[in-house]
Protein backbone atom coordinates (compact mmCIF):
# COMPACT_ATOMS: atom_id res chain seq x y z
CA UNK A 1 0.00 0.00 0.00
CA UNK A 2 2.67 2.70 1.22
CA UNK A 3 4.53 1.56 -2.00
CA UNK A 4 1.76 2.10 -4.72
CA UNK A 5 1.53 5.49 -2.77
CA UNK A 6 5.22 6.04 -2.99
CA UNK A 7 5.09 5.33 -6.92
CA UNK A 8 1.85 7.45 -7.59
CA UNK A 9 3.21 9.85 -5.89
CA UNK A 10 6.64 9.99 -8.27
CA UNK A 11 4.79 9.21 -11.12
CA UNK A 12 2.85 12.73 -10.18
CA UNK A 13 5.82 14.48 -9.64
CA UNK A 14 7.61 13.10 -13.07
CA UNK A 15 4.81 14.36 -14.93
CA UNK A 16 4.24 17.84 -13.14
CA UNK A 17 8.09 18.35 -13.21
CA UNK A 18 8.46 18.55 -17.33
CA UNK A 19 5.20 21.34 -16.71
CA UNK A 20 7.73 23.70 -15.26
CA UNK A 21 6.06 26.43 -13.43
CA UNK A 22 2.93 25.84 -11.44
CA UNK A 23 -0.88 23.91 -11.36
CA UNK A 24 -3.77 24.35 -10.10
CA UNK A 25 -5.23 22.72 -6.88
CA UNK A 26 -8.38 22.48 -8.98
CA UNK A 27 -6.58 20.75 -11.74
CA UNK A 28 -5.36 17.85 -9.52
CA UNK A 29 -7.72 14.51 -10.34
CA UNK A 30 -9.84 13.09 -7.38
CA UNK A 31 -7.11 9.71 -8.24
CA UNK A 32 -3.91 11.65 -7.86
CA UNK A 33 -5.08 13.59 -4.57
CA UNK A 34 -3.53 10.90 -2.24
CA UNK A 35 -0.29 11.09 -3.96
CA UNK A 36 -0.37 14.51 -4.15
CA UNK A 37 -0.75 15.21 -0.82
CA UNK A 38 1.69 12.95 0.14
CA UNK A 39 4.15 14.96 -1.55
CA UNK A 40 2.84 18.08 0.29
CA UNK A 41 3.54 16.50 3.28
CA UNK A 42 7.31 15.67 2.81
CA UNK A 43 7.53 18.88 1.08
CA UNK A 44 7.92 18.22 -2.32
CA UNK A 45 5.66 20.34 -3.62
CA UNK A 46 4.60 23.79 -2.11
CA UNK A 47 2.47 27.05 -3.00
CA UNK A 48 2.94 28.74 -6.27
CA UNK A 49 2.03 32.81 -5.69
CA UNK A 50 -0.24 33.39 -8.99
CA UNK A 51 -1.03 36.75 -9.77
CA UNK A 52 -4.79 37.02 -8.75
CA UNK A 53 -5.77 40.24 -10.17
CA UNK A 54 -6.08 38.97 -13.81
CA UNK A 55 -7.19 35.20 -14.24
CA UNK A 56 -7.36 33.70 -16.92
CA UNK A 57 -10.94 32.49 -17.67
CA UNK A 58 -11.99 28.85 -17.11
CA UNK A 59 -14.96 28.76 -19.23
CA UNK A 60 -12.58 29.52 -22.59
CA UNK A 61 -9.33 29.68 -21.63
CA UNK A 62 -8.41 32.29 -23.77
CA UNK A 63 -9.08 35.72 -21.52
CA UNK A 64 -7.82 37.23 -18.76
CA UNK A 65 -9.98 39.42 -16.75
CA UNK A 66 -9.85 41.22 -13.43
CA UNK A 67 -11.15 38.90 -10.55
CA UNK A 68 -13.85 41.05 -8.52
CA UNK A 69 -16.44 39.71 -5.06
CA UNK A 70 -20.07 40.40 -5.89
CA UNK A 71 -22.22 39.32 -3.09
CA UNK A 72 -19.02 37.60 -1.17
CA UNK A 73 -18.76 35.45 -4.76
CA UNK A 74 -15.44 36.06 -6.37
CA UNK A 75 -16.02 36.67 -10.00
CA UNK A 76 -14.54 38.02 -13.82
CA UNK A 77 -16.03 39.30 -16.31
CA UNK A 78 -14.81 37.79 -19.48
CA UNK A 79 -15.31 39.76 -22.37
CA UNK A 80 -16.45 36.57 -24.35
CA UNK A 81 -18.47 34.56 -21.68
CA UNK A 82 -19.44 37.17 -19.63
CA UNK A 83 -19.81 36.94 -15.73
CA UNK A 84 -17.82 33.60 -14.64
CA UNK A 85 -17.51 32.20 -10.99
CA UNK A 86 -14.10 31.67 -9.40
CA UNK A 87 -14.02 29.29 -6.61
CA UNK A 88 -10.89 29.41 -4.33
CA UNK A 89 -9.58 25.95 -5.50
CA UNK A 90 -9.09 27.55 -9.27
CA UNK A 91 -6.52 30.19 -7.54
CA UNK A 92 -4.39 28.16 -5.47
CA UNK A 93 -1.17 27.07 -7.04
CA UNK A 94 1.21 24.09 -6.49
CA UNK A 95 4.59 23.88 -8.05
CA UNK A 96 7.64 21.40 -7.31
CA UNK A 97 10.09 22.84 -4.69
CA UNK A 98 13.28 22.74 -7.28
CA UNK A 99 15.38 22.74 -4.23
CA UNK A 100 14.02 20.02 -2.75
CA UNK A 101 14.07 18.27 -5.84
CA UNK A 102 18.08 18.88 -6.61
CA UNK A 103 18.78 18.39 -3.31
CA UNK A 104 17.33 15.15 -3.13
CA UNK A 105 18.63 14.14 -6.37
CA UNK A 106 22.07 14.77 -5.74
CA UNK A 107 21.74 13.15 -1.89
CA UNK A 108 20.56 9.95 -4.56
CA UNK A 109 23.24 10.08 -6.35
CA UNK A 110 25.66 10.42 -3.12
CA UNK A 111 27.34 13.95 -5.02
CA UNK A 112 29.89 15.67 -3.14
CA UNK A 113 28.37 18.59 -1.34
CA UNK A 114 31.66 20.50 -1.65
CA UNK A 115 30.65 21.32 -5.74
CA UNK A 116 27.62 23.71 -6.14
CA UNK A 117 24.58 23.21 -8.16
CA UNK A 118 25.10 25.16 -11.58
CA UNK A 119 22.17 26.71 -13.65
CA UNK A 120 23.95 25.76 -17.33
CA UNK A 121 21.04 26.95 -18.84
CA UNK A 122 16.92 27.61 -18.72
CA UNK A 123 15.75 24.64 -16.94
CA UNK A 124 18.85 22.79 -17.24
CA UNK A 125 21.00 22.05 -13.84
CA UNK A 126 24.74 20.96 -13.39
CA UNK A 127 23.43 18.69 -10.21
CA UNK A 128 27.03 17.54 -9.37
CA UNK A 129 29.61 14.38 -10.11
CA UNK A 130 28.42 10.94 -9.58
CA UNK A 131 31.45 8.61 -10.10
CA UNK A 132 33.42 10.99 -11.62
CA UNK A 133 30.60 12.03 -14.59
CA UNK A 134 28.78 15.39 -14.54
CA UNK A 135 25.32 14.98 -13.77
CA UNK A 136 23.18 17.40 -15.40
CA UNK A 137 19.03 17.68 -14.86
CA UNK A 138 16.74 18.88 -17.18
CA UNK A 139 12.82 19.59 -17.19
CA UNK A 140 12.72 17.98 -20.89
CA UNK A 141 15.08 15.61 -23.47
CA UNK A 142 13.83 18.59 -25.60
CA UNK A 143 15.29 21.49 -23.83
CA UNK A 144 18.98 19.26 -23.62
CA UNK A 145 18.02 19.00 -27.61
CA UNK A 146 18.30 22.38 -28.11
CA UNK A 147 21.03 23.16 -26.11
CA UNK A 148 23.79 20.48 -26.89
CA UNK A 149 26.72 22.42 -25.76
CA UNK A 150 25.84 21.63 -22.56
CA UNK A 151 26.83 17.98 -23.48
CA UNK A 152 30.25 18.68 -24.56
CA UNK A 153 33.33 17.84 -21.92
CA UNK A 154 36.82 18.01 -21.76
CA UNK A 155 38.48 15.15 -23.61
CA UNK A 156 39.22 12.24 -21.64
CA UNK A 157 36.09 13.11 -18.86
CA UNK A 158 33.59 10.09 -18.79
CA UNK A 159 30.23 10.64 -20.64
CA UNK A 160 27.60 12.72 -18.86
CA UNK A 161 24.45 12.02 -17.20
CA UNK A 162 21.25 13.56 -18.49
CA UNK A 163 18.27 12.86 -16.15
CA UNK A 164 14.56 14.23 -17.69
CA UNK A 165 11.23 12.93 -17.10
CA UNK A 166 10.42 10.72 -20.00
CA UNK A 167 8.90 12.35 -23.10
CA UNK A 168 5.28 11.64 -23.98
CA UNK A 169 6.64 10.39 -27.65
CA UNK A 170 8.69 7.33 -28.10
CA UNK A 171 12.31 8.14 -28.13
CA UNK A 172 14.33 5.17 -29.08
CA UNK A 173 16.86 3.66 -27.01
CA UNK A 174 19.74 6.77 -27.43
CA UNK A 175 17.70 9.61 -27.90
CA UNK A 176 20.98 11.63 -26.85
CA UNK A 177 23.35 9.99 -29.89
CA UNK A 178 25.87 8.69 -27.64
CA UNK A 179 27.14 12.32 -26.50
CA UNK A 180 25.77 11.42 -22.69
CA UNK A 181 23.43 8.25 -21.20
CA UNK A 182 19.93 9.10 -20.56
CA UNK A 183 18.32 8.52 -17.29
CA UNK A 184 14.74 8.78 -17.32
CA UNK A 185 13.44 9.88 -14.20
CA UNK A 186 10.75 7.71 -14.06
CA UNK A 187 12.82 4.39 -14.38
CA UNK A 188 15.95 4.97 -12.67
CA UNK A 189 14.86 6.53 -9.62
CA UNK A 190 12.16 6.35 -7.18
CA UNK A 191 10.26 7.83 -4.28
CA UNK A 192 10.41 6.43 -0.54
CA UNK A 193 10.26 7.36 2.77
CA UNK A 194 10.54 11.28 1.92
CA UNK A 195 13.44 10.67 -0.33
CA UNK A 196 14.51 10.04 -3.94
CA UNK A 197 16.56 6.80 -4.30
CA UNK A 198 18.70 6.10 -7.12
CA UNK A 199 17.88 2.56 -9.07
CA UNK A 200 21.17 0.87 -10.38
CA UNK A 201 20.95 -0.09 -14.27
CA UNK A 202 18.72 -3.28 -14.50
CA UNK A 203 16.60 -2.57 -11.49
CA UNK A 204 12.94 -1.78 -12.65
CA UNK A 205 10.78 0.25 -11.05
CA UNK A 206 9.05 -0.90 -7.39
CA UNK A 207 5.67 -1.46 -9.43
CA UNK A 208 7.24 -4.62 -11.09
CA UNK A 209 10.04 -5.49 -8.67
CA UNK A 210 10.12 -6.33 -4.99
CA UNK A 211 10.67 -3.68 -2.93
CA UNK A 212 14.27 -2.94 -3.07
CA UNK A 213 14.61 -2.20 0.97
CA UNK A 214 13.28 -5.81 1.87
CA UNK A 215 15.99 -7.12 3.78
CA UNK A 216 18.22 -9.93 2.06
CA UNK A 217 21.92 -10.01 3.71
CA UNK A 218 20.64 -10.38 7.46
CA UNK A 219 18.83 -6.64 7.97
CA UNK A 220 20.10 -5.45 4.74
CA UNK A 221 18.76 -5.22 1.12
CA UNK A 222 19.95 -6.57 -1.47
CA UNK A 223 21.78 -3.97 -2.63
CA UNK A 224 22.67 -3.03 1.14
CA UNK A 225 20.97 0.61 0.20
CA UNK A 226 18.96 -0.10 3.39
CA UNK A 227 18.93 -1.10 6.46
CA UNK A 228 15.81 -2.68 8.27
CA UNK A 229 16.20 -2.27 12.56
CA UNK A 230 13.19 -2.06 13.78
CA UNK A 231 14.38 -0.70 17.18
CA UNK A 232 15.85 2.01 15.49
CA UNK A 233 12.87 3.17 12.86
CA UNK A 234 9.96 0.77 11.22
CA UNK A 235 10.78 2.21 7.91
CA UNK A 236 13.85 0.74 6.86
CA UNK A 237 16.84 3.45 6.55
CA UNK A 238 18.41 4.31 3.51
CA UNK A 239 22.19 4.55 3.02
CA UNK A 240 24.58 6.22 0.98
CA UNK A 241 26.69 4.49 -1.82
CA UNK A 242 29.61 4.71 0.30
CA UNK A 243 27.88 3.31 3.77
CA UNK A 244 26.41 0.63 1.30
CA UNK A 245 29.23 -0.52 0.25
CA UNK A 246 31.17 -0.50 3.87
CA UNK A 247 28.18 -2.82 4.75
CA UNK A 248 28.54 -5.07 1.67
CA UNK A 249 32.15 -5.18 2.30
CA UNK A 250 31.22 -6.70 6.03
CA UNK A 251 29.11 -8.74 5.34
CA UNK A 252 31.10 -10.32 2.87
CA UNK A 253 34.09 -11.10 5.68
CA UNK A 254 30.85 -13.22 6.95
CA UNK A 255 31.38 -12.42 10.62
CA UNK A 256 35.48 -12.91 10.42
CA UNK A 257 37.18 -9.51 11.99
CA UNK A 258 39.08 -7.38 9.89
CA UNK A 259 41.24 -4.92 10.23
CA UNK A 260 39.87 -1.02 8.83
CA UNK A 261 42.07 -1.09 5.93
CA UNK A 262 40.99 -4.33 4.51
CA UNK A 263 37.64 -3.23 5.30
CA UNK A 264 37.71 -0.31 3.39
CA UNK A 265 39.63 -0.79 0.26
CA UNK A 266 36.89 -3.64 -0.37
CA UNK A 267 34.58 -0.96 -0.08
CA UNK A 268 36.10 1.24 -2.56
CA UNK A 269 36.57 3.69 -0.02
CA UNK A 270 39.59 6.59 0.90
CA UNK A 271 38.76 6.57 4.54
CA UNK A 272 40.90 5.03 7.26
CA UNK A 273 38.09 3.54 9.48
CA UNK A 274 34.51 2.04 8.35
CA UNK A 275 32.85 4.64 11.26
CA UNK A 276 34.07 7.62 8.75
CA UNK A 277 31.47 7.41 5.92
CA UNK A 278 28.95 7.54 9.16
CA UNK A 279 29.98 10.52 10.86
CA UNK A 280 27.51 13.27 10.96
CA UNK A 281 28.62 16.52 10.05
CA UNK A 282 27.84 19.29 12.60
CA UNK A 283 24.96 20.84 10.43
CA UNK A 284 23.46 17.15 10.12
CA UNK A 285 23.38 16.43 14.34
CA UNK A 286 20.63 15.58 15.14
CA UNK A 287 18.28 14.70 11.70
CA UNK A 288 17.31 11.22 11.53
CA UNK A 289 18.55 10.44 7.75
CA UNK A 290 22.11 11.44 8.97
CA UNK A 291 21.74 9.96 12.71
CA UNK A 292 19.93 6.91 11.89
CA UNK A 293 22.50 4.98 9.62
CA UNK A 294 25.46 6.05 12.12
CA UNK A 295 23.29 4.14 14.62
CA UNK A 296 22.99 1.53 12.47
CA UNK A 297 26.17 0.68 12.18
CA UNK A 298 26.72 1.27 16.23
CA UNK A 299 24.37 -1.72 16.45
CA UNK A 300 25.68 -4.09 13.90
CA UNK A 301 29.62 -3.31 13.60
CA UNK A 302 31.73 -3.94 16.59
CA UNK A 303 35.01 -3.01 17.17
CA UNK A 304 37.61 -4.45 19.22
CA UNK A 305 40.04 -1.39 19.61
CA UNK A 306 42.78 -3.67 21.32
CA UNK A 307 42.61 -5.71 18.03
CA UNK A 308 42.36 -3.18 15.58
CA UNK A 309 39.72 -4.92 13.67
CA UNK A 310 36.08 -5.08 13.00
CA UNK A 311 33.04 -7.29 12.52
CA UNK A 312 29.98 -7.43 11.69
CA UNK A 313 27.96 -10.71 13.93
CA UNK A 314 24.95 -11.07 12.15
CA UNK A 315 27.08 -11.83 8.93
CA UNK A 316 28.05 -14.48 10.06
CA UNK A 317 27.73 -17.98 8.47
CA UNK A 318 26.84 -19.97 11.92
CA UNK A 319 24.19 -17.26 13.13
CA UNK A 320 21.03 -17.71 10.54
ZN1 LIG B 1 -14.09 33.27 -21.28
Amino acid sequence: MIESLNARAWQFLCARYSDASHWFDEAVETIERPAFEHLAAIKAVKPFVTDNRFVLCPCCGLQAAELYRACGVLELNCPDCGPVRIFEGQLRAWTIDADWFIRKLRSALDTSTRQATLVIASGIWLIGQHERRSVILARSLDEVLHYPAVLERPRGNQMPWVITPKPKRDTGADPLAGRAEWLPLEERFTLYGGNISFLEQGTAPELSKPDPSTAVHGPLSEDFRWVQLTELQSDPIALTLAQAAVFRSLWHFAGQPQEAHTIMSRAGCSSDKPIDVFKVKPKFQGEPKYELPLQAYKALVQTDRRAGTYVMPCASLTTA
